[in-house]
């Protein structure tokens, strides 16, 4: 059985409707968190809130665009009225966008993945933090990538937006260390998700030649990145600050 050391804890998680987000919200919630699960796809939640009923755990949906910052906004006073506080967010929606060279990148798709990815964690962070610190600190975790430490060709916008958030996530720990908030970010390499399925379809053979390249020889399960970013957000992890933990199965080892 899970340990409940989240019990009464109030847990949020953005892309929560499916692959990483979903998988980190059942394990909040099967360690005692009060979930609220945001995403865009409300069928998605859907499915997460009825998987978390299974586990007997509590849930609240939330459909919204992590790129909105009156949706935003308006999330976050929904948390403070109707929970009364917030201990940890996991902001993790994410989309990959399209693969170009950057001389053929449509600049439209390039502004929608800086967005979706990057904006999405400065407006979530601004907006969660004063909330955290009132109620008596807590963690943030954002999900980054092995995409912010590498230049994967044909993917600007991804890698820029993943870098992003990787100085994002160091600013805001610096800001906040002092105040009994913790916040890092979390690089998944290759994980079986529908974001790299989807990938995959596009480009057949490309997920057998990839996933072969990985030391460990396989993607990631959701789960097993889910675990990280929990143990982030956890009391486990209570003096590490500012970091980004890298869990790819080995992939960016050899550099
Ligand atoms: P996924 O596609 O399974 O889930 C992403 C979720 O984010 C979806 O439910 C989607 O509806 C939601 N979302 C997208 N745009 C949104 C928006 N504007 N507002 C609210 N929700 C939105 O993908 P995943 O693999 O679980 O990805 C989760 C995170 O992990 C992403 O940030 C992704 O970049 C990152 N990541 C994934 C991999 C991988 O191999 N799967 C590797 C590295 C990093």
């Amino acid at each position: 059985m899970a340990p409940k050391d989240f019990e009464n804890k109030v847990a949020l998680v953005t892309g929560a409707g499916s692959g990483i987000g979903r998988e980190a919200a059942r394990a909040f919630a099967s360690r005692g968190a009060i979930v609220v699960a945001a995403d865009l796809n409300e069928g998605g939640l859907a499915a997460t809130r009825d998987l978390i009923a299974e586990l007997g755990g509590r849930v609240l949906t939330a459909p919204m665009d992590v790129s909105s910052e009156a949706q935003v906004r308006e999330l976050i006073a929904r948390i403070d009225k109707d929970l009364g506080r917030l201990d940890v967010a996991f902001n993790n929606a994410g989309i990959t966008g399209q693969a170009h060279r950057i001389e053929d990148y449509p600049t439209e798709d390039f502004d929608r993945v800086i967005s979706v990815n990057l904006k999405s964690v400065f407006l979530g962070m601004k907006h969660q933090i004063p909330l955290l610190r009132r109620t008596g600190g807590g963690a943030i975790v954002n999900t980054a990538s092995v995409a912010a430490l590498t230049g994967p060709g044909g993917m600007s916008a991804y890698a820029a937006s993943k870098h992003g958030v990787h100085g994002l996530t160091r600013v805001a720990a610096m800001e906040n260390a002092a105040h009994g908030l913790r916040i890092n970010a979390l690089a998944p390499g290759w994980t079986e998700t529908p974001m790299v399925k989807e990938a995959s379809a596009q480009n057949p053979g490309f997920a057998e030649l990839a996933t072969s390249a990985i030391p460990a020889k396989r993607g990631a399960l959701p789960s097993e990145i889910a675990a990280a970013a929990v143990w982030l957000a956890s009391e486990a992890s209570s003096y590490v600050m500012g970091q980004m933990l890298v869990v790819d199965g080995g992939m960016t080892i050899g550099g």
